[in-house]
């Protein structure tokens, strides 16, 4: 019998409690460990905020809304489908990702911050990943404001048995985080903010989104053409270095299935509970700020 005696660390990250667990158990291996607390969870990524595995490894620890707020990025995944830390709220594995983190710039690996990795061998003898470094683009540490790093050998999935004192060479998230960049993530710091305080605000910006382009009202050929309209304009207002560090497609020399954000989000939707990454609806919502005036924040 195992005994989970260990609580979580500030803002650690559920999965690498549950690394950490199994490195306390003497189990003879990961999964052996897992089939011991009826969990089956191989999938152990930055960023995976949905399924069966994730919902069980919540329901193992006490007070899911506040694993969910503290030790998750899923507050920010609200953005892309409502609320999910409240009573009444979707279980997690009522939801499906995408497969799409081939489609991003920005590293999608797991995140550390060098000052919190000291911090953390200083006061508990190991260190952890922090739930606040893996929010998708963010590239800094925000205790700290110091870049965010990510594993030369990127560290994509923690059922690896890595923690990041286990690392030896880390390189920047951002190496060059310009004015553009920076003004991106401040619009992400702001939203990830609100996702903790202003929680109807953030359930909003999708409908806001959605009614203010009105695509529906369109015939399917037109939708096709009104969303490529819309991209161009996008795409100028957002400027290549921006585009790029969002959407890897914009650092190929050929455009080939290039990324439309608009089709994206609304017209190629193949599963009903499939979800997109809230990135998506951001970089929208960014742009209406920067271009149109529109803050579907306020
Ligand atoms: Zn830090």
């Amino acid at each position: 019998m195992i005994v989970l005696n260990q609580k979580p660390f500030p803002n650690e990250h559920v999965f690498s409690w549950l690394l950490r667990n199994y490195f306390l158990s003497g189990a003879a291996n990961f999964l052996c460990f897992q089939k011991q607390i009826n969990i089956d969870a191989t999938k152990l990524y930055a960023n995976q905020v949905f399924g069966s595995s994730y919902e069980a490894t919540i329901q193992i620890l006490d007070n899911r809304q506040k694993l969910i707020s503290n030790h998750t990025t899923a507050l920010l995944w609200q953005v892309s489908v409502g609320e999910l830390a409240h009573g009444n709220s979707p279980a997690l594995d009522s939801f499906e990702h995408m497969n799409e983190q081939q489609f991003f710039g920005h590293d999608t690996s797991w995140h550390a911050c060098q000052h919190c990795i000291e911090e953390d061998m200083e006061r508990y003898g190991v260190s952890y990943w922090h739930a606040a470094h893996q929010y998708p683009s963010v590239f800094t540490c925000f205790k700290h404001l110091r870049p965010l790093l990510f594993a030369k050998e990127p560290v994509k999935n923690i059922y690896a048995e890595v923690l990041p004192q286990n690392v030896t060479t880390w390189e920047s998230v951002a190496p060059e985080a310009s004015q553009v960049l920076i003004g991106w993530q401040c619009y992400l710091k702001e939203v990830i903010d609100q996702c903790h305080t202003n929680i109807s605000r953030i359930a909003q910006i999708k409908p806001k989104i959605i009614k203010y382009f009105n695509v529906d009202k369109y015939k399917q050929r037109e939708k096709k053409l009104y969303c490529e309209r819309l991209n161009l304009e996008f795409e100028q207002a957002m400027g290549n270095q921006l585009l790029q560090y969002l959407f890897r497609d914009y650092s190929r020399e050929n455009s080939r299935g290039k990324t439309n954000v608009f089709s994206i989000l609304f017209i190629n939707h193949y599963k009903p509970n499939g979800v997109r990454n809230p990135v998506y609806w951001l970089a929208v919502a960014y742009w209406l700020k920067i271009s149109k005036q529109l803050d579907v924040l306020s």
